[in-house]
């Protein structure tokens, strides 16, 4: 078991959702969603400083000003706008916009895969 300490089980894996404040978390793959801030029918990358994971509940909460449909269409009064990763000394630090439409940053937990 040379190598043990280089593979994670799988079972370790933990995906936490990176809303603000959000405290979900999973260990199942199939329970966390991938969401591309910037769409990728609008260009944007598949990478993951393009991405963040949400959990189902949150995921609807994400508003998309240009999206005509669907879920990230509808600007509930819960509802953010993402604008993105940025790098600071710190650390990554998600810019969204609130629902007063001030612009916010949110410290992100640590990176989990
Ligand atoms: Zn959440």
């Amino acid at each position: 078991m040379q190598n043990a300490k280089l593979f994670k089980p799988v079972k370790d894996l933990k995906y936490i959702c990176e809303f603000p404040d959000c405290e979900y978390s999973t260990h199942h793959r199939t329970q966390i969603h991938h969401h591309h801030i910037i769409p990728v029918e609008r260009g944007g990358e598949n990478k993951r400083r393009n991405r963040i994971f949400l959990c189902p509940n949150h995921h609807t909460k994400i508003f998309i000003p240009e999206a005509t449909a669907g879920i990230h269409a509808v600007r509930g009064e819960d509802s953010i706008e993402l604008k993105g990763w940025l790098q600071s000394t710190a650390g990554l630090v998600l810019c969204y916009i609130d629902q007063d439409g001030d612009e916010q940053y949110y410290e992100k937990k640590k990176w989990v895969i």
